[in-house]
């Protein structure tokens, strides 16, 4: 293997973290998406109810992307504590 090789693994390497990094970063900077990370503790739109840091996914898309689903009210909110309309559930 010659350097001219190498040096392209390495590119495709950067570009494909790249990908996944990019809306990570973002969604993570604007607070919102379901890429990102949120490490701050949100409370419930509804009725205040603060949500456990370690959460039992009530769905596939909670398992994927983060969620919660209120114990005191059942509103459905994302991992940043926005509330997902009924209509968005699914998607
Ligand atoms: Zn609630």
């Amino acid at each position: 293997m010659d350097l001219v090789n190498l040096l392209l693994i390495l590119l495709i390497t950067l570009g494909v973290c790249g990908l996944f990094l990019f809306p990570l970063l973002r969604d993570t900077a604007r607070g919102k998406g379901r890429w990102g990370i949120n490490l701050k503790s949100v409370n419930c739109p509804r009725c205040g109810e603060s949500v456990p840091q370690i959460r039992t996914p009530t769905s596939i898309r909670q398992a994927a992307w983060g969620g919660w689903t209120c114990v005191r009210c059942g509103c459905e909110i994302d991992k940043w504590g926005a509330e997902i309309p009924q209509g968005k559930l699914n998607t």
